[in-house]
């Protein structure tokens, strides 16, 4: 019998996007070089995993229900039985949010999902009813979003960052001339705090400003900050903590404060939903009906080691994260220092080198002075052993050409001085090739 062909154009359009490519072709150069020191996977590193301790956390969290009193069936289902759909360590999250990111509200206002990225999807098929329903995106933007977007049939607007991140005033003109062209803006995506992939932060006055100009503009915020935590020194307040209208909606990700095999993620959604009787519920509960018909529940052994790892350390993960962040700082301030050697300040101007320097998070951005595209990434591991991200894969309508992603986490102090003289002997070649 001969084999099904289906014709690729009959899939939906998502299963041709371009960014999908350009990933699996990241993928494949690292395959193809795997001598070359990679600047490219945004993984936490993984020196701080121990095997053993998924078991204590398992533990810690299953004597934690029976200290409050729950019974050996109740235990036994709490592992193996689907659970609720909404998650069953919603009041040990709302607790962690409450010391660590002084972020106060109710568990009913948590959804557990499978990973931040199920808690975009959700949000998103939630907020974007009607064909003429806009979302904006601070770009160049995590593909996440732009991704989960764009299977749901929707082609995020983009708000260029500047130099220092997203400017609020940037943001206002998107949403004027979206309105201009009959559109209805529902929500802007923003990563405050180190953001993937440029490594920028939005200021204080600016995440007040954005709060005001959503107030104002009548839009939803979708905040996403996986990075916070895993960075050196005081952050920011979260803009879900400084938000007093329920303008925020947070996105949240254990994937880099705990571990990403877990795939536990969770929503603050406590928008109120009023529907036309003038019964009122809350957002949360919508996009738990939504959950139901995509993941059902999330795993229960996931959020049992979840959950177990929260209770280790009383809900504050920033505790948990000491090391870790004091090994990504240090990764970053390598990385700089390494940049700040191979190009001297004098002779960057001239080369048309620059870059940014982040003060945490995993991801730097490097202007270089020829197209960093596919081409130049092949040359770069063949020729050079040095593996980064092209920029432009980031822009959902197009930039970032002429820069490069840096991602620090995964690489010890070795392999960052020595891919750091292979990408600046690399950046040099280019550069004379095209001046
Ligand atoms: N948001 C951002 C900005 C990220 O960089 C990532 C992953 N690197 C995620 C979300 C994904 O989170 P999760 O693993 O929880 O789906």
């Amino acid at each position: 019998m001969p084999a099904t062909r289906l014709k690729k154009e009959a899939l939906h359009a998502s299963v041709s996007d371009p960014v999908l490519d350009t990933m699996n072709f990241l993928n494949e150069i690292t395959h193809r070089y795997p001598e070359a020191v990679s600047f490219a996977p945004g993984r936490p590193y993984d020196g701080f995993f121990d095997v053993e301790q998924i078991f204590t956390h398992i533990r810690r969290y299953l004597d934690h229900l029976a200290e409050r009193g729950a019974s050996p069936g109740e235990i036994r289902d709490a592992l193996f039985q689907y659970g609720p759909t909404s998650g069953q360590i919603r009041e040990l999250i709302a607790d962690s949010l409450r010391k660590d990111e002084s972020i106060d509200v109710r568990p009913e206002s948590i959804v557990v999902t499978v990973g931040c990225q199920e808690a975009m999807f959700l949000s998103l098929r939630a907020l974007l009813a009607q064909p003429e329903d806009v979302l904006l995106v601070s770009s160049p933007c995590y593909v996440g979003i732009t991704g989960a977007a764009r299977l749901l049939g929707f082609e995020p607007t983009a708000v260029a960052e500047g130099a220092d991140g997203f400017r609020p005033a940037d943001l206002a003109a998107a949403i004027a001339a979206e309105r201009a062209r009959g559109r209805r803006p529902r929500a802007f995506y923003v990563v405050p705090d180190h953001s993937n992939p440029s490594g920028t932060t939005m200021d204080l006055a600016a995440r007040r400003e954005l709060l005001d100009l959503a107030a104002r503009e009548d839009i939803l915020v979708l905040e996403d900050s996986p990075y916070r935590m895993v960075s050196p020194g005081r952050q920011l307040p979260t803009l879900k903590s400084l938000d007093r209208e329920q303008r925020v909606v947070h996105l949240g990700s254990y994937s880099k404060t705990l571990f990403p095999g877990a795939r536990v993620g969770f929503v603050v959604a406590d928008q109120l939903v009023v529907d036309r009787d003038g019964k009122q519920g809350l957002l949360a509960a919508e996009l738990t009906k939504i959950k139901s018909m995509i993941t059902v529940n999330t795993s229960p052994l996931a959020q049992a080691a979840v959950a177990g790892m929260l209770l280790a350390v009383d809900g504050r993960t920033s505790e948990l994260n000491t090391e870790t962040s004091a090994y990504y700082g240090d990764a970053m301030r390598a990385v700089l220092r390494e940049l700040d050697a191979w190009f001297p300040q004098e002779d960057r101007a001239g080369l048309g080198v620059r870059w940014n320097r982040p003060s945490g998070g995993f991801f730097l951005s490097v202007d270089v002075p020829f197209p960093a595209d596919n081409a130049a990434l092949v040359r770069s591991a063949e020729e050079h052993g040095v593996i980064w991200t092209p920029m432009s894969y980031f822009y959902p309508r197009g930039g970032g050409e002429n820069s490069l992603r840096l991602s620090v986490s995964y690489l010890t102090e070795a392999d960052i001085v020595e891919g750091v003289a292979r990408l600046a002997r690399f950046i040099k070649t280019e550069s004379q090739v095209r001046n």
